[in-house]
């Protein structure tokens, strides 16, 4: 997961990969999905880095067709090892503009 690409200035960028298309990019053009400890599933887009949210993490490209794709694949479900609401991909599809 741990993988670094160097902007024009050749400072770090962190990257993650999405789960979906499984293309590396920073984060963000990436929106965080969090399974948390109670098992609840929440998406954490513009997270505040001091109020991190805890739990298994996958990320998704802000874009509908990896979207959409994930929801077909079972991408995320993959990652989670469980189900994944629906509701959970209304609110991605509707951070694509
Ligand atoms: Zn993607």
């Amino acid at each position: 997961m741990k993988h670094r690409i160097y902007d024009s200035k050749g400072k770090k960028v962190p990257v993650r990969m999405c789960a979906s298309c499984m293309g590396r990019f920073e984060k963000k053009d990436l929106v965080r999905i969090v399974k948390l400890a109670d098992g609840n599933i929440v998406v954490c887009n513009d997270e505040p880095s001091s109020k991190r949210t805890f739990g298994r993490g996958a990320y998704i490209c802000k874009n509908k067709d990896c979207i959409l794709k994930a929801q077909k694949t079972h991408a995320l479900e993959r990652s989670f090892k469980g189900k994944v609401p629906k509701e959970i991909y209304e609110v991605l599809l509707e951070l694509d503009e």
